[in-house]
């Protein structure tokens, strides 16, 4: 079968090398260069976690977000130009997770997704260029008081789905983290966690692990679609037509018109996310830590130290405002006063989360082709979510039952 990949994000690449080695042969469309900056995963926080099954819309959440947007610093803000057409967006955003009952029946739906993340990323890349890029060790979640972490709900969910997690004292942080962050006391790790030290090579090196015989890369911009009795025959692109057996949408948060167009409209926003990659790694770190009182994520890269984070809601497209890498870069400096002066030749990046309002992603055939396969919206997890996504997209287009329930991600939930 010829199978056209639309987007070659962490989920479009995962899945062109799943699907090849089903056997299929692909035609994976992108734009842009592949593992460069355009894809949501170039300067993210690279963890794989299964304890990633918590929405981030939670209980007072909606609380929390008016002071954040008046305070200078704080880890979420709106581009305010771009807010009227957002809102409801983000309304429905905040009320998806608002209650207990809510969260815990979006967390149902996720938990399966994540499940052994780590062990399905390692399978994926076992004899290619990316295999050194995993490490498999637990994530290290840091709080300044210990009432912060009592606060933090996330933990007792994690708890009632059996995810694996530990209380750690300062005692056992000291011991366990080479370079711990100056100012916190006390931690909860995810155990079956894992990060990548270079996730824009881990993406070319899935790429390059894919059969040439099987692939084709058709660097154009996919438009839409030519339909016959509910099936699509041609994929429509900036550079004519493309014919197909079948076809995924893999376009990240630029997926909804061609989901939509094929019978599908579904709430999905953009939350752009910021890093700050220092050359150098002078802190000592050499494990993946969260900072949970501010949202961040620190990472050991290859070379130097990633920081990750900040949700800024804006259009896609408008210019990035590295006001928030600024706001990392402090942040990092107030926890290892040793990066100072390490951002005069740091990597500056903005990239977009493909958000859900639900923090759901669309996984499932589409409405008006059954040819067709939603593969987008990942949001905060894509990258934990990518192999496992990649194996449920290779099981529809086989005709196979996924290992696990797809009524959560239906593209058709948000209908009526
Ligand atoms: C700051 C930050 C931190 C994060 N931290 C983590 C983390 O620690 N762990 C985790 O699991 N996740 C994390 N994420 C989320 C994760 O990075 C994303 O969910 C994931 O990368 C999305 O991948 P994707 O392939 O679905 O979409 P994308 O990476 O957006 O890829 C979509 C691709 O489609 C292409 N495209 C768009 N339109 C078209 C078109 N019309 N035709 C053809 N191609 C098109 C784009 O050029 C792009 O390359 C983070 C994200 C950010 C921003």
């Amino acid at each position: 079968m010829h199978v056209i990949v639309i987007g070659a994000g962490i989920t479009g690449v995962a899945t062109a090398k799943r699907l090849a080695e089903a056997g299929h042969d692909i035609t994976l469309v992108e734009p842009t260069e592949i593992g460069g900056t355009n894809n949501a995963a170039y300067g993210n926080g690279a963890l794989v976690s299964n304890g990633f099954m918590v929405p981030i819309s939670s209980p007072g959440l909606w609380r929390q977000v008016p002071g954040y947007l008046v305070t200078k610093d704080a880890p979420l803000a709106v581009r305010w130009r771009d807010f009227p057409g957002r809102a409801v967006w983000g309304l429905k955003f905040l009320a998806a997770g608002a209650t207990v009952p809510r969260q815990r029946k979006l967390a149902t739906g996720l938990a399966p997704l994540v499940k052994d993340a780590p062990a399905l990323h390692a399978e994926m890349i076992a004899g290619t260029a990316a295999e050194p890029l995993l490490k498999r060790e637990p994530v290290y979640y840091l709080y300044p008081t210990e009432e912060s972490r009592r606060a933090d709900g996330t933990w007792a969910v994690r708890k009632d789905f059996g995810i694996s997690c530990s209380e750690k004292s300062l005692e056992d942080l000291q011991q366990s983290i080479s370079g711990l962050p100056k100012g916190y006391v006390c931690g909860s790790t995810i155990n079956e966690s894992g990060y990548c030290l270079d996730t824009s090579g881990y993406i070319k090196a899935l790429l390059a692990a894919i059969p040439a015989e099987r692939l084709t890369i058709l660097a154009e911009r996919a438009l839409g679609f030519v339909l016959e009795e509910g099936r699509v025959t041609h994929l429509r692109h900036s550079g004519g037509e493309t014919a197909c057996d079948a076809v995924v949408i893999s376009a990240g948060h630029a997926s909804g018109p061609l989901a939509a167009e094929l019978g599908d409209r579904v709430p999905l926003g953009a939350e752009r996310g910021y890093c700050i990659q220092y050359r150098t790694n002078p802190t000592g770190l050499t494990q993946p830590v969260m900072l949970a009182d501010q949202r961040i994520a620190i990472t050991p890269k290859l070379p130097g130290l990633r920081v990750a984070g900040q949700v800024e809601i804006a259009d896609p497209d408008a210019p990035a405002d590295w006001k928030h890498v600024e706001i990392l870069h402090r942040r990092a400096v107030s926890v290892f006063p040793e990066l100072e002066g390490h951002d005069a030749d740091a990597i500056r990046w903005m990239g977009v989360r493909p958000s859900m309002t639900d923090c759901t992603p669309v996984i499932g055939r589409a409405s008006r082709a059954s040819n067709a396969i939603h593969a987008f919206g990942h949001g905060h997890i894509g990258f934990t979510a990518s192999a496992r996504t990649a194996r449920i997209v290779d099981d529809l287009l086989s005709d196979r039952a996924p290992d696990i329930p797809l009524a959560p991600f239906s593209p058709r939930r948000f209908a009526g």
